[in-house]
């Protein structure tokens, strides 16, 4: 699939590179990785999203050039649609009429291109975008270097995920030999919120909640969180974290609140607990260890069912034998 990639590439000319709505660390450094490469290449390429940058993000080489759109509205030989289960994720209508190249690191994601790359094996898409670098005889600049780091940082929570491998690390050592500044990406990244978020993550912390074992904890944002700290949706992006840093905590879900009983809900495990097959059975997706989904419905009905579906999850997951760390 690499090989018809590159092949594309190389015959045509006009690019653009989207990604799934409320861009995350890999949809934007990857798709800003790409954006670099193919700009080396003498190609025409913009990365256009639907949504804007979040501000975590708003420091990697090329962020101000990302546009923001509604819908196609130019056209291109190719659109390259980086991390999406479906081609309705970036949120682009028009783009069932292009010819798309599907690239995804997840092993839910629908074959929905004209080309599509897929390896499950990447901690981050942005893994895969490098290899594309490297095969396509790109020089990796430090620009390159830099997104494709972030991808990799944020996908692989700051290598503290299971997705982080002796891969990972090489590729880290990679990038780093090419320019990625290791302290200041993750200052940029993880260490230049607004005052807001920080007092959201009060408010939200302060509604935390276990089940009777311990092992399953939930959150909530409701609007009045939003209204009164005066942060934005994107600022309640990393809490879900905090409950996940409980020793006996197992699985996590954080319920945010929308529009009119419309929730968006975000689901982490740890270990062998699967909860991407809980957000697919809300109609989501995502990894073993991270998924979610968006949902209209009653919230004491689904949060319930939620939380039910998780205590199943942890109670089947095969055991942890011991808490030692044995080496491999
Ligand atoms: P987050 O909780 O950070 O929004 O998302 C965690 C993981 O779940 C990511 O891999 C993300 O792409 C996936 N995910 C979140 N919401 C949805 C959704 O509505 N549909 C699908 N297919 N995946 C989702
Ligand atoms: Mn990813």
């Amino acid at each position: 699939m690499l090989g018809q990639v590159i092949e594309l590439i190389e015959k045509n000319k006009c690019f653009a590179i989207t990604s799934h709505i409320r861009p995350d660390g890999d949809s934007l450094g990857s798709s800003l990785a790409l954006y670099w490469i193919l700009h080396g290449l003498g190609k025409d390429a913009e990365v256009i999203m639907c949504d804007t940058v979040p501000h975590s993000y708003s420091k990697l080489p090329g962020a101000d050039e990302v546009r923001v759109v509604k819908d196609i509205d130019r056209d291109y030989d190719a659109v390259f649609v980086i991390e999406c289960s479906d081609v309705t994720r970036p949120g682009l209508p028009a783009l069932k009429d292009q010819f798309v190249v599907n690239i995804d690191h997840h092993s839910t994601t629908g074959l929905f291109g004209n080309l599509n790359w897929i390896d499950s094996t990447a901690a981050a898409v942005g893994e895969m975008v490098y290899n594309l670098a490297k095969a396509i005889g790109s020089k990796i600049t430090p620009e390159i270097a830099s997104c494709v780091y972030a991808a990799l940082l944020t996908d692989t929570g700051s290598f503290h995920f299971s997705n982080t491998t002796e891969r990972t690390f090489k590729i880290a050592s990679e990038l780093v030999r090419h320019g990625a500044q290791p302290a200041k990406l993750s200052q940029a990244i993880f260490y230049n919120y607004p005052y807001a978020k920080v007092q959201l993550t009060g408010a939200v912390l302060s509604t935390l909640q276990r089940d009777e074992s311990g092992r399953i904890a939930w959150i909530t944002m409701t609007k009045e969180a939003l209204d009164h700290t005066g942060a934005t949706e994107d600022d309640s992006d990393g809490i879900i974290t905090y409950p996940l840093t409980i020793g006996d905590v197992e699985a996590v879900a954080f319920f945010r609140e929308l529009s009119n009983s419309t929730y968006r809900i975000s689901l982490r495990s740890k270990n062998r607990v699967n909860v991407a097959r809980i957000a697919e059975s809300f109609g989501g997706g995502g990894h073993a260890n991270a998924a979610g989904f968006t949902i209209k419905a009653d919230y004491e009905q689904f949060s319930r069912e939620v939380i039910e579906k998780l205590k199943e999850a942890v109670a089947s997951a095969p055991a942890v034998n011991g808490r030692e760390i044995k080496p491999r």
